[in-house]
């Protein structure tokens, strides 16, 4: 069984639904166990910044998959790599340079100057190292909550969670609670609430992650999930709700 902080219904003070959320230690256990194990056999393991521990490579990637899909980005990421094996490279070379490589993924004038700017903080606030703290890596722009997460949990082996909208789908969906949010990706309460799910093992942590991640693409799609495939579905309280309402 994987090592996780404990948490209590009474933590999880999600302002909707929050008596409707059936949220049992087994619940939880089953929730990271379930997802890490079908991770391990229908996850995407090939893709090349999950293979890597690398602060940059994650860096850039998290970076270039903002508003884009991994397809996308598997067509440009190695070269941009070997164009701009480091921060230095990028703050040496024009934006021209980079918007050659990344003209593809699209919005290219915005990501080529975010991303000089990037490399020009790393090399001269941070001595030419990402930092593997959340507060540090939100200085640099274009880099919110998600992309920090990802630097710390790919790169620095923190179990951080990634939070995004489809995590939140599965989390609202499977654990029956709502984020009171309009923008749910900001709230507070939902990144405590995710964090404690993730397993504490930094490998594991990232399986986790990752499986959510793939699992909400594949099988808890936003429109018609396909829950008669899914690993988590005994226990889920969408699919509960759902039959229950059918009776
Ligand atoms: S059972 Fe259905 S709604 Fe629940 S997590 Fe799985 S796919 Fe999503």
């Amino acid at each position: 069984m994987q090592k996780r902080r404990s948490v209590s219904q009474r933590e999880t003070v999600l302002p909707e639904n929050v008596d409707d959320a059936d949220i049992s230690p087994q619940k939880l256990n089953a929730f990271s166990e379930r997802v890490v194990e079908w991770y391990k056999k229908h996850g995407r393991k090939n893709l090349l910044w999950r293979r890597t521990k690398d602060p940059w490579k994650v860096l850039v990637a998290a970076f270039l998959l903002r508003k884009t899909t991994s397809k996308q980005v598997e067509k440009i990421y190695l070269d941009f790599l070997m164009r701009f094996p480091t921060p230095a490279d990028v703050q040496k070379s024009s934006e021209e340079e980079i918007k050659s490589i990344i003209r593809p993924l699209g919005i290219e004038n915005q990501r080529a100057r975010h991303l000089k700017k990037i490399a020009s903080i790393i090399m001269h606030e941070f001595n030419g190292k990402i930092p593997c703290s959340k507060e540090r890596l939100k200085k640099l722009p274009g880099v919110g909550d998600y992309i920090a997460a990802e630097v710390l949990l790919a790169a620095c082996g923190k179990p951080e969670p990634l939070l995004d909208r489809n995590m939140i789908r599965v989390i609202e969906r499977f654990f029956g609670i709502r984020s009171s949010k309009k923008r749910p990706h900001t709230d507070p309460e939902l990144w405590r609430f995710a964090k404690k799910l993730v397993p504490e093992s930094a490998d594991v942590a990232k399986d986790f992650n990752y499986g959510v991640l793939d699992l909400a693409q594949t099988v808890c799609t936003a429109k018609n999930p396909n829950c008669g495939k899914c690993p988590l579905a005994d226990l889920c309280s969408y699919v509960c709700r759902a039959e229950n309402e059918e009776r």
